[in-house]
């Protein structure tokens, strides 16, 4: 729990909706100058991310108005000339980001399965970032955090996790070596669908000077009411968690056995290719579901109709179930070869399983399957 505010105990740290502070004297003030430089809500924020990263180990956490505006402060560490070696089904703003932004301030990213044994080919000279999200955006592939880590610091690389999917609730990339972990607070964090938000957390000092600086000077702050509700968000974490992970596990269980799905991917189900990796990194897998159907894309769209529960909608991570189509919607950015062959095809829908009734929710699927006829 936060400390009360000194002024009335306020149990909850105030919204501090000011824009500048009061200087006693010329260039005497209290710590606070100007609220895109400091303010106490935002601190209190950047505390709590940097305890969920980090419980055991002092961390700083840095705020941003979004987890696309984290993402780009993240890349401002590097310079002209630099290469990225990314994750090759990465969120798809990120790959934007990278190839449409990055790469005219020459920039350039190369993107891989990050398969250990082809890393060193997929590596250059000049790679100086080691991109990874694990699981990864819409097709829950996992990544094995510690080796690749240990791999890009032996070649001196900063190595980013984006750990939207996991949440630090279930996975902590800073324990596994990470340099920086990134989030969307958008998703699990803030949890309620309510916000954009993102943060940068670090346990190295220079690093976390850097985004300070980063953060003022680039200027892509969150306002005080949205660090409020973000803290908000964050004193229920890990009992959502809990909840998306039963719910998800629930659910998994039953579309495996349905004649319907031809295609389920889950990192929690023995058949994925990486659950071992995952059981070691992750406390549990998560509450997102990606799946193909019999009749592809298709009887995806009739199926996204059908579901009551289920709202279609981009995003994830809130206590509310949304079921997103990633070719037309999310991913619609990633150019159409690297979705064709990276595996988001048509017929694709990814799941957010939200906190409601477990077995409403399966009556909702079910009862969407069986309408499809097929
Ligand atoms: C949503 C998301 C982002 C971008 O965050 P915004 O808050 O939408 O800017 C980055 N990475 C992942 C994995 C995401 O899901």
């Amino acid at each position: 729990a936060a400390d009360p505010e000194k002024k009335t105990g306020s149990v909850q740290v105030p919204i501090y909706q000011t824009s500048t502070y009061v200087q006693s004297d010329f260039g005497e003030h209290t710590g606070y100058e100007y609220s895109r430089t400091q303010n106490p809500t935002r601190e209190t924020l950047e505390e709590a991310l940097a305890d969920l990263e980090s419980p055991t180990e002092p961390a700083h956490g840095i705020a941003f108005a979004s987890g696309m505006a984290a993402i780009t402060a993240i890349t401002q560490l590097l310079e002209s000339g630099c290469h990225i070696l990314a994750t090759s089904d990465l969120y798809g703003g990120t790959g934007r980001l990278f190839d449409q932004v990055l790469a005219k301030f020459g920039v350039n990213t190369t993107y891989s399965e990050l398969k250990l044994n082809d890393l060193e080919s997929d590596a250059q000279e000049n790679t100086k970032m080691l991109w990874i999200e694990s699981p990864t955006n819409p097709l829950l592939n996992i990544h094995d955090i510690k080796k690749l880590t240990a791999f890009g610091h032996e070649r001196g690389w900063i190595v980013v996790v984006d750990n939207t999917f996991a949440s630090p609730t279930l996975q902590r990339p800073l324990e596994l070596g990470a340099d920086i972990v990134v989030h969307s607070t958008t998703k699990y964090i803030a949890g309620h669908s309510d916000l954009i938000g993102g943060c940068a957390i670090t346990r190295e000092p220079l690093l976390a000077e850097q985004l300070k600086f980063l953060q003022n000077t680039l200027g892509a702050i969150p306002s005080p009411l949205d660090c409020f509700l973000t803290l908000r968000g964050i004193r229920t974490l890990p009992l959502r968690m809990e909840r998306h992970c039963d719910n998800a596990e629930f659910l998994v269980e039953r579309l495996a056995q349905h004649s319907s799905i031809t295609k389920l991917l889950y990192p929690g189900l023995s058949s994925h290719n990486l659950h071992d990796i995952a059981t070691t990194q992750m406390s549990r897998y998560g509450g997102m579901i990606s799946l193909e159907l019999k009749g592809g894309e298709n009887a995806a769209r009739k199926f996204g109709k059908n579901l009551k529960l289920f709202a279609t909608a981009e995003s994830l991570g809130g206590v509310e179930s949304l079921i997103n189509h990633p070719w037309s919607m999310t991913h619609a950015a990633t150019p159409e070869h690297r979705r064709l062959e990276y595996g988001i095809t048509p017929g694709l829908v990814r799941l957010s399983i939200g906190i409601e009734d477990a077995e409403d929710l399966w009556a909702d699927i079910e009862n969407a399957l069986e309408t499809l006829n097929i």
